[in-house]
């Protein structure tokens, strides 16, 4: 790393719906953003199938698809979209209050302002059948599948109000819906497993675990296993959503900007700026209520908006 670090006016880290607004809104302010992918171009949504619940189209997109459109829309304005990781920061030593940031570990790039848009992964069983059958019917995504599996009986696994705001949407959706708790008790707030356990359609089983999804190239069903009695029961079912949590990509932040218990980055009140000035967090990596792709790119457009301030604010300064 001899070479002098490059200087970016906006750098945007991340290319799901979040970094992709931003950039769409930073360049047509002229904030020059240079937007470096990560590993996953296009974020989470290119890993999932039919998007039919983002605003502007009326029969639906791929998600990868509607992936390349946001980044052609960012580079229709001047975007500089680059494949890269950031696999280090520096917030707190450089004079003029840049922003050190490591790309694919050998190049430095120093940013008057930064927005972090580097999302959430969601978390899986790790179980071979789960994994072959993600895009056949099993989703980490009620609100974005579960229309598909419309009259259906599917199954949702975890006990936490993720999962038992899932259950209760997929209710309202799905003929029936069988909800897999590990332990004898959900981690939901009482509210919430309030709503599940007044759902007629929602079969409730504590102590439950999946030993194995069934289905070739779809899913057809489900052998379940009762952890304090070894007991395998099967089900069929057409859809599985896994709700058991999401990490958020953060792990290069860590003691650099503040985040809370489970690693999502602190906003402050309704803006996206984080407690590092210049430096703004939007989409799942500071939201891990709403999740969609469209509050994401709603708070990607805020980011830029606050950059513009922040930018505007400096350059008045000096
Ligand atoms: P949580 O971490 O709260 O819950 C995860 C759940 O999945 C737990 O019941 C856990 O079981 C279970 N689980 C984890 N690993 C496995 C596994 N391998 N097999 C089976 N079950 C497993 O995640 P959530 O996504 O539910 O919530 C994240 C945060 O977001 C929480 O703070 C929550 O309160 C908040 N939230 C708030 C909402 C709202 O206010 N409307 C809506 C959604 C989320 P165990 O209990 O045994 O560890």
């Amino acid at each position: 790393m001899s070479e002098a670090p490059e200087n970016i006016k906006t750098l945007i880290i991340g290319s799901g719906p979040a970094g992709y607004t931003a950039a769409i809104y930073a360049a047509r302010a002229d904030l020059k953003p240079v937007v470096y992918t990560g590993l996953e171009p296009g974020g989470q949504l290119t890993t999932t199938t039919e998007v039919d619940n983002f605003p502007g189209y009326p029969e639906g997109v791929d998600g990868p698809t509607m992936m390349v459109h946001l980044q052609q829309q960012a580079e229709r304005f001047g975007t500089d979209v680059r494949i890269g990781m950031a696999t280090a920061v520096d917030f707190s030593k450089e004079p003029g209050g840049m922003h050190r940031v490591t790309i694919d570990d050998n190049k430095e790039v120093l940013a008057e302002t930064v927005i972090i848009s580097t999302g959430a992964t969601a978390k899986y069983l790790g179980l071979p059948s789960e994994q072959r059958l993600r895009g056949g019917g099993v989703s980490a995504c009620a609100v974005c599948d579960g229309f598909f599996y419309k009259d259906q009986d599917v199954a949702i696994v975890g006990g936490g109000d993720t999962a038992a705001e899932e259950a209760t949407y997929l209710a309202n959706i799905c003929n029936k819906v069988t909800m897999l708790v590990r332990k004898d008790k959900m981690r939901a707030s009482k509210a919430m497993q309030h709503r599940v356990t007044s759902t007629p359609n929602i079969d409730l089983l504590y102590n439950t675990e999946i030993d194995e999804v069934l289905g070739d190239m779809v899913v057809k069903g489900l052998r379940m296993v009762n952890n304090q009695t070894g007991e395998k029961e099967e089900i069929a079912i057409t859809g599985l959503f896994i709700a058991i949590g999401h990490k958020p990509n953060t792990d290069i932040f860590i003691g650099q900007i503040e985040m809370d218990d489970s690693g999502y980055l602190i906003t402050e009140g309704k803006s996206t700026k984080t407690n590092i000035p210049g430096v703004f967090a939007s989409g799942d990596v500071q939201d891990k209520e709403y999740r969609q792709a469209v509050t994401a790119a709603g708070t990607g457009c805020m980011a830029a908006l606050d950059a513009e301030r922040y930018l505007a604010t400096i350059e008045t300064l000096v």
